[in-house]
């Protein structure tokens, strides 16, 4: 069963728990509501499209129980983006953001098809 995490104070439960807490943990935390997401607008110049790199907090270790809480990830109506990254900080996942909103402007990706990979970034 997977474990829910509160980010605030880093407390886990598993699904009846939360339920029968109302979703809210003990330090003020509101799952689902409270979780942190920083969405940007990208643009593409050199493909003229526009993007938006997502990063957020999961509540939920995706990664079987190596501790990655955090995603950051690529969205646009025109193109596939095939990059995920994984964080297990707040401070990862914006560092990361930075990046990735900079290597979208910059062109640092390869666009095969509709898929578009973002290269190493800086
Ligand atoms: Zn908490």
């Amino acid at each position: 069963m997977e474990l829910y995490r509160c980010e605030k104070c880093q407390t886990t439960y598993d699904e009846i728990e939360l339920e029968d807490l109302n979703n809210s943990c003990g330090c003020g935390y509101t799952f689902q509501q409270d979780k942190w997401t920083q969405e940007t607008p990208a643009r593409l110049k050199s493909l003229s499209i526009e993007a938006r790199v997502t990063s957020e907090y999961l509540e939920v270790d995706w990664s079987d129980g190596e501790g990655y809480y955090y995603m950051t990830s690529i969205f646009s109506e025109d193109m596939e983006f095939t990059n995920i990254w994984r964080h297990k900080t707040r401070e990862d996942a914006m560092n990361c953001h930075r990046k990735v909103v900079n290597a979208l402007y910059f062109g640092k990706f390869t666009v095969h098809d509709y898929e578009i990979t973002v290269s190493e970034l800086p």
